[in-house]
């Protein structure tokens, strides 16, 4: 049925870049036979999902919407949808993205844009535009992307679905393709909390293969989901509903949301994160600065695209590299390459990189101080809805202030969630998001499951 689905509407919504339909239908039949001889089945036996482009499938192409990796087959499966194959979970195919995970519009993908299931004028939101838009239009059940400044969270307020961005090493990275190695995390999207606390419950928990990964035991996510929330305390941060370029529409539907809470019996407090708007100006020297390290192996020699020779005599080695890069490479992961290495250089290193590191350990302590006095801190996800298509061309600065309020959770390293919460007057799916302290995700789910 899922295939039907994706054969009728992506050839419009595009969220596919590759359909692994013979895959996914012997996947299907092998379930199907092991259910008729009564076998004991997997937990995600049978549930077909969408998986980010940037994610290593073995045998199957995982090109990060990237010229540079076009024709890049992985020899291995990356942890996490190791995990979720060994669950019973069926592969439907890959999804489009901004190159290499860049951009909050998948408009950056070498192969073409992503579109709003909801209003194909309007972008799906990005990074992980592809896995918001196949789950909001019923081409999967689930789907997974990777969050380094917002990447699952405002695709998925843009789509209307739920989008999780877990607790900082809850899940491996091991086999994502990495862009801001301190900031990367792999988290679900699915169109109920439920859903995404049984896929949470897969996916997440150690991995020798990944340093960075907590070795912190794995809860029941679902077991907690009913408890009542009468008596938890609920943050709204001053400094994002006071934000210039907040849409008046976001802001009242984030606020009815937060009046629904109160009802159920939650205190709402006001609480102030002084350093919450500093957060783009800092994510925008460390994750490039770490990109510009992770980009440096695509030398045109290893592996994926290298340029074509030059002039016989005229090329040399450190000339086929720069061709490779400059071929290989969209303009807004070149940009990303020259503001991490200028960051970095001798004599700016302690002016912005070491500087921007202050400053997320500032935003971090104001998180902490508010995780004194409530349990859960309540924003919109986006400033706005999805925008046009196009909106934001040629000025990336703009770009940017997308990510205005997905960025703090990650500079802290804090799970945070973004659930659907209402529509605007063009009927486009407006998002909220809860943040938890770290390794709460059975209190971020329990709070989501509830509102929802
Ligand atoms: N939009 C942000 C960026 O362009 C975040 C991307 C992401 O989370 N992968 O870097």
């Amino acid at each position: 049925r899922h295939l039907a689905r994706i054969t009728a509407v992506d050839p419009t919504v595009h969220a596919f870049l590759e359909v692994t339909a013979e895959r996914a239908r012997a996947d299907a039949d092998r379930i199907d036979a092991a259910r008729a001889a009564g076998e004991t089945l997997p937990p995600l036996a049978g549930i077909p999902l969408a998986i980010k482009d940037n994610l290593c499938t073995k045998g199957i192409r995982t090109t990060c919407s990237s010229r540079m990796l076009e024709t890049f087959v992985p020899p291995y499966e990356s942890t996490v949808t190791d995990r979720l194959w060994r669950a019973g979970a069926v592969l439907l195919g890959k999804t489009n993205l901004d190159e290499f995970a860049m951009g909050s519009s998948t408009e950056t993908s070498a192969f073409g844009a992503s579109r709003n299931p909801w209003n194909p004028d309007r972008v799906p939101g990005g990074s992980s535009g592809g896995s918001a838009a196949a789950v909001a239009a019923g081409e999967c059940i689930g789907a997974l992307g990777s969050d380094t400044g917002g990447s699952i969270r405002q695709p998925a307020s843009f789509c209307g679905v739920v989008g999780l961005k877990p607790t900082y090493g809850r899940v491996s990275r091991w086999g994502l393709v990495a862009f801001a190695s301190s900031l990367d995390q792999v988290g679900p999207f699915s169109s109920t909390v439920a859903d995404a606390a049984e896929l949470l419950q897969v996916i997440a928990g150690e991995d020798p293969r990944d340093a960075t990964c907590l070795r912190a035991p794995v809860p029941d996510y679902a077991a907690d989901l009913e408890t009542p929330i009468a008596g938890l305390r609920v943050g709204l941060i001053r400094e994002c509903f006071d934000q210039e370029g907040l849409d008046p529409a976001v802001k009242a539907s984030v606020l009815a949301a937060a009046a629904q809470l109160e009802a159920l019996g939650c205190e709402l407090v006001d609480v102030s994160c002084p350093r919450f708007n500093d957060g783009i100006a800092t994510y925008y020297v460390i994750a490039p600065s770490e990109a510009s390290a992770n980009l440096a192996r695509y030398d045109g020699v290893k592996y994926g695209f290298r340029a074509a020779p030059g002039e016989p005599g005229s090329d040399g080695l450190a000339a086929m590299t720069a061709r490779s890069r400059a071929e290989g490479f969209g303009e807004e992961v070149q940009r990303r390459i020259l503001i991490g290495t200028y960051a970095l250089s001798a004599g700016y290193v302690d002016a912005y990189y070491r500087k921007a590191q202050q400053v997320r350990t500032l935003i971090r302590r104001d998180f902490d101080r508010s995780f004194e006095t409530v349990d859960v801190l309540l924003t919109p996800t986006s400033p706005t809805t999805a925008f046009p298509s196009g909106a934001h061309a040629g000025d990336p600065l703009a770009m940017y202030l997308a990510d205005l309020l997905t960025i703090p959770a990650n500079l802290a390293g804090l799970p945070a969630i973004s659930v659907p919460c209402g529509f605007d007057a063009q009927g486009l799916p407006i998002g909220l998001q809860l943040i938890t302290g770290v390794l709460e995700e059975p209190k971020l789910l329990r709070v989501a499951h509830q509102y929802e």
